[in-house]
Formats: C-alpha cells, sequence, structure tokens
C-alpha cells in the first residue's frame, strides 16, 4: 500500500494538482493521508475538497479548517489569516463546512498517528523542538506520527528520548525502522522554508519507507485568483516568496 501524505494545502488547487500528477506519474498511490489545513490563505476553498475527496481519504482537521467553521478560535490569527479565513467562510457550501467540521483532530493508520499541530495540542502547537517531540512522542500510541502546521518538512528520531531532527531531504527513501519518528512532509499550498515549490511525502507499506518530493506550479495563476477574490497583498506576495 502506498499512502500519498498531505499537509496545509490551504485552498491552493494548482499547487494541489500539480502533486497529485507528480505522485500518480511516479509509482502512484492509493490512498490520501490528509494533515489538515485543507482550506484558508488560498483562492479555492471548494475546488480542493472537491479534488482530495476523489480519492480514499483520511485526513485530520488544521486551526484553518475548524476556524472556517467556526470551531476554533480565531482572535490570534494574524490579520491577513483573519481575513483570508472570514473569506473561506463565505465560499464553503454547507456541504463542505459540514465536511470540515466532522473531521477529527487526531487518527491512527497503521503504524501512523495523523495529526495537525502536535498530540498534546491537535490544532495549535507548533512541533519544532526537542521538548514538544518529546511530548508527542510520549502521547503516541503508535511507533510513528506525522505532522503538519509549521509548513516546514523535517524527520525527527526518538533518539532514546532525546529527539534528534534531521532534513527530510527529497528524493532520499528514509527506512522506517525499530525507532519512533515524526515525519513532516512540508507543505503543499503555502511552503514557508524559503522555497516555493508544493513538497509531499509517499509512504510505502511494503517497503517500510517514506520518502519526501516536490514539485513545481504555475505560482502566477494562482496569485492572480487571489487577487481578483481580493485576498490580503501579504499573502499574495508570501507565496512566491516561499515564507
Ligand atoms: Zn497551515
Amino acid at each position: 500500500m502506498r499512502a500519498l501524505i498531505l499537509s496545509d494545502i490551504h485552498s491552493n488547487l494548482e499547487a494541489l494538482a500539480a502533486v497529485l500528477l507528480n505522485a500518480e506519474g511516479r509509482g502512484g498511490f492509493d490512498e490520501i493521508w490528509c494533515l489538515g489545513d485543507f482550506v484558508g490563505y488560498g483562492p479555492d476553498p471548494g475546488s480542493c475538497l472537491e479534488r482530495v475527496r476523489r480519492y480514499g481519504l483520511l485526513a485530520v482537521a488544521g486551526n484553518h479548517d475548524y476556524g472556517a467553521v467556526g470551531k476554533a478560535n480565531v482572535d490570534d490569527f494574524n490579520d491577513a489569516a483573519k481575513a483570508a479565513i472570514h473569506w473561506t467562510s463565505g465560499q464553503l457550501s454547507a456541504a463542505e463546512a459540514g465536511f470540515l467540521a466532522g473531521l477529527p483532530t487526531v487518527v491512527t493508520a497503521g503504524p501512523f498517528t495523523l495529526v495537525h499541530g502536535s498530540l498534546r495540542d491537535p490544532l495549535f502547537e507548533y512541533l519544532l523542538d526537542q521538548r514538544s517531540a518529546q511530548a508527542t512522542l510520549r502521547l503516541s500510541a503508535t511507533p510513528f506520527c506525522l505532522v503538519g502546521h509549521s509548513h516546514l518538512p523535517f524527520f525527527c528520531r526518538e533518539n532514546g528520548g532525546s529527539p534528534l531532527f534531521y532534513e527530510f531531504t527529497e528524493n532520499e527513501e528514509f527506512p522506517l525502522g525499530e525507532e519512533r519518528c515524526i515525519i513532516n512532509p512540508g507543505c503543499v499550498g503555502q511552503p514557508r522554508d524559503r522555497d516555493p515549490r508544493p513538497s509531499y511525502a509517499i509512504y510505502d507499506s511494503q517497503a517500510q519507507t517514506i520518502q519526501r518530493r516536490r514539485v513545481t506550479y504555475d505560482i502566477h495563476e494562482t496569485q492572480e485568483k487571489m487577487r481578483r477574490a481580493r485576498l490580503p497583498q501579504y499573502l499574495v506576495e508570501r507565496l512566491a516568496q516561499g515564507v
């Protein structure tokens, strides 16, 4: 079984389509595992939901997903994110809003636990340091955890209780062995590692490996849609900068 692991699509249909096309052309996949933030920031919330729901989909909610349907507090969002979430709320059909509201915050799939932020704070914690990694490993009932939210890819090994973060290098097969780990596949719709290319991962259950890949897409088309939708200029610009 091969799972396509996506996080933080953020209503970016061109980025999502490029990822799906690339994954299909490189061995394909059997199902999609999504780590939340389907919506927010970008111009195509409904079309992005429709695209991923064509596949077998296992997914958790992100802070933007719940924020768009009034299930999470968006007071702490910055002004641009808040403006985008209000715009998004107005775009969603009742069925789309119902889908987002019905997403769980944590699910398991085989040896993996899927969560947007972290296991001690599924919607809001940015898992980026040793302490937050320790806390999530302690709470995890499975050997491996998949997280998103920071939009920053990494591969973190438990290392006997002092977790170590490694670069999740592109196009390299990372073996999943005895050691527990936490993995962030990077972000589809708004990368923040100073590289605007969408990032995704493929898990191969037979080989017990996980690989990260990046793709290119027409950023200008997405930016043009954002301008037409009058989404904040700051969000339009950061997309091309990968920040
Ligand atoms: Zn996000």
